[in-house]
């Protein structure tokens, strides 16, 4: 019988290509998930997997739930990657930043306390985490100086899990993970936002795309490949923290030149940048360095950018070419509402 695992968060992208590679090393799998007026659970769908997961609902501002969860899947290792995980909606809702990314992490570690401090923990920590200001490569000793009410919500969680790790013993660790992407992204992320909309213009079922911030720099990885470092995190002798990355950078603009070239456009024909998508704050540069997680986990990624954009804009056209053709989800792309159609409080509204 192998272990088991307990992974907050499985509707999400990472939780959804964690399951499967827990599954695939012979690990039961158990899963919490929110209920919703409409369920989520296309992802662990696409996958070919949801059969073969344990549900259990649970919901981070609820710690009794969470206590049953772990008395229910008994796991030897947690994955805690529920949270509301993007920032342009941490500024709309900080409050709820900080109960459910902040504090969410005290309320697992602490049911880990309680009722077996031998489990294993794993804290989704994030890039984000080091804020503005920075030009040279960052690293576990690169000091933290979040720009969000999300990344500050995630700094208290990044500090949690150290004072659980030190305080009580607790085999606690963080991946501090760059920006990983995937056809399994969330369409408000500004890869997916963008494969989706290539593919979408190239059909003729869409004219423009709408960005804010295009000079801004990220460090994109293949999401199947970091959730591997999760597990290699939590197999090591010492719980410690580790950079995952690809070790370089390109701009938004870069990534829109790219995914329209893959969908045989040119994007300066169809993309304009309009205000309401540029944040109070936000994070001009991330770019990591993995050299730690290389020396001691053996990690490294292999899918670098100009294969991820192909990989995602590839997959997003020949999703609405199956659309075109009558075929309906499991897929999200069709859920969503065009962005026109939400109102922000980031949208200056004159009245
Ligand atoms: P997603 O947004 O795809 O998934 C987030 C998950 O958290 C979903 O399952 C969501 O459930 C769940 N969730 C949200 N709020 C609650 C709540 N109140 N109670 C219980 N569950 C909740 O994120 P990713 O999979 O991309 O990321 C996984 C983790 O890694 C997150 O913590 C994220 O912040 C972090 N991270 C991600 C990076 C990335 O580039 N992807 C980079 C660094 C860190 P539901 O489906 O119901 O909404
Ligand atoms: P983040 O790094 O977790 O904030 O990931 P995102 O994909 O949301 O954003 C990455 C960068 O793209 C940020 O600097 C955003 O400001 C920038 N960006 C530019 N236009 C957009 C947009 O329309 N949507 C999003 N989400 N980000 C955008």
């Amino acid at each position: 019988m192998g272990k088991s695992a307990l992974i907050t968060g499985i509707t999400g992208q990472d939780g959804a290509y964690l399951a499967k590679f827990l599954l695939e090393k012979d690990y039961q799998v158990y899963g919490t998930f929110r209920r919703l007026s409409t369920p989520n659970f296309w992802r662990l769908q696409y996958l070919d997997i949801f059969d073969r997961i344990h549900l259990i609902p649970a919901d981070l501002l609820d710690a009794s739930s969470i206590i049953s969860a772990l008395k229910i899947s008994q796991p030897d290792e947690v994955y805690h990657l529920a949270a509301q995980s993007f920032v342009g909606t941490s500024f709309e809702q900080p409050v709820g930043a900080g109960e459910i990314t902040g504090l969410g992490v005290t309320r697992v570690m602490e049911a880990i306390r309680e009722i077996n401090p031998g489990i294993k923990f794993y804290q989704a920590s994030t890039s984000e985490l080091y804020g503005q200001g920075n030009t040279e490569s960052l690293s576990e000793q690169t000091p933290f100086r979040p720009s969000s009410p999300y990344a500050s919500a995630k700094l208290y969680g990044y500090w949690i899990t150290r004072i659980y790790r030190e305080g009580y013993g607790i085999f606690a660790c963080n991946g501090i993970l760059f920006n990983h992407e995937s056809p399994l992204r969330g369409m408000e992320f500004v890869t997916r936002k963008i494969s989706n909309a290539a593919a979408k213009i190239a059909l003729g079922l869409e004219k423009k795309l709408a960005l804010g911030n295009i000079e801004s720099k990220r460090d994109w990885g293949y999401a199947p490949e970091y959730v591997e470092s999760m597990w290699l995190i939590l197999q090591q002798e010492k719980p410690d923290d580790y950079v995952i990355a690809t070790n370089e950078s390109h701009t938004v603009k870069e990534l829109v030149e790219k995914a329209f070239a893959v969908a045989g456009l040119d994007w300066e024909k169809y993309v304009t940048v309009e205000e309401r998508f540029l944040r109070p704050l936000d994070v001009n540069f991330l770019q990591g360095d993995y050299a730690k997680a290389k020396r001691e986990l053996g990690w490294e990624p292999k899918v670098k950018f100009n294969e991820l954009v192909e990989i995602m804009v590839k997959e997003d056209l020949s999703r609405w070419q199956r659309w075109s053709k009558g075929e309906r989800f499991p897929w999200d792309a069709p859920n969503y509402p065009n962005e026109n159609k939400i109102l922000s409080r980031m949208l200056k509204l004159d009245r």
